[in-house]
């Protein structure tokens, strides 16, 4: 079996904990677990380094992970929270003296194109960021690196969204929806990440109940929970009143995966 390991980069939504002027307990919580970059994971094997999702923090969290080598960015959906640390690619693409390859839908190509114009343009600026987009579809297999991936389609709010299933590890991020077709992707998966937002009701977002209900039906033995707010709570409170088998993920917490 490969030697495969999963890091998470970011856990929190998509202002990040602490959020600019909040004073809550949460966002002046000195635990390290309570401070959270925006959400993505770090998936590396013996071939290749691919992070799910690109936002605002790219950069700290290549640097504080000490990441000097990107094979790949694979994208979940456009919100900017998910794509806009793209620009901060050039340093690899200096390294690499390539287009870093970027998976993902038409739907958030043409997204991209739009917010990123200067870096699809044809005349295009010298030090423009350079991305080689691989075109994915909904319920299909995909290889990055040397690993087989499979983009498990999801509902966000009125969006469609991707989660994705690497070996027996699936992650489901800005969910509130998944029909029974791509549950069916997730069946003898091992390890399940799901984004919970809060504990209120969100028109886009997993409420915690409503992840734990999800995760429940999926039948995976581990849960960890991303993409939440301050709101959430303090981790080492909330963390204690999970069921078995669940887990607030935090910045920095790596699990292997082989
Ligand atoms: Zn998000
Ligand atoms: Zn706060
Ligand atoms: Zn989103």
């Amino acid at each position: 079996m490969t030697e495969l390991s999963l890091t998470f980069l970011g856990t929190g939504t998509s202002q990040g904990v602490p959020v600019i002027g909040c004073n809550c307990e949460v966002c002046s919580s000195d635990d390290l677990k309570d401070k959270r970059l925006r959400s993505s994971v770090l998936i590396q094997s013996p071939k290749a380094n691919v992070v799910i999702d690109c936002g605002p923090d790219f950069r700290q969290q290549m640097l504080r992970t000490s990441c000097s080598k990107l094979d790949a960015v694979v994208l979940t959906h456009e919100h900017m929270d998910h794509v806009a640390g793209l620009d901060d690619v050039r340093p690899f693409n200096f390294i690499t003296r390539k287009d870093m390859p970027v998976y993902c839908t038409d739907r958030v190509l043409q997204r991209l194109k739009v917010q990123f114009s200067y870096a699809f343009a044809e005349d295009k600026y010298p030090g423009s960021p350079g991305f080689d987009p691989h075109l994915i579809k909904a319920n299909e297999d995909f290889v990055v690196g040397d690993q087989s991936w499979k983009a498990i389609l999801a509902r966000h709010g009125t969006w469609p969204v991707m989660g994705y299933r690497i070996n027996d590890v699936v992650y489901l991020t800005d969910v509130n929806g998944i029909s029974d077709e791509s549950m069916d992707h997730l069946i003898g998966s091992k390890v399940l990440i799901v984004s919970a937002l809060r504990k209120e009701t969100h028109v886009a977002h997993y409420a915690l109940s409503e992840a734990i209900v999800m995760a429940k039906k999926s039948k995976i033995p581990q849960v960890y929970f991303t993409h939440f707010s301050h709101s959430m709570g303090l981790h080492a409170m909330e963390s204690k009143a999970l069921p078995k088998g669940m887990t607030f993920a935090h910045d920095g917490l790596k699990i292997s995966l082989s």
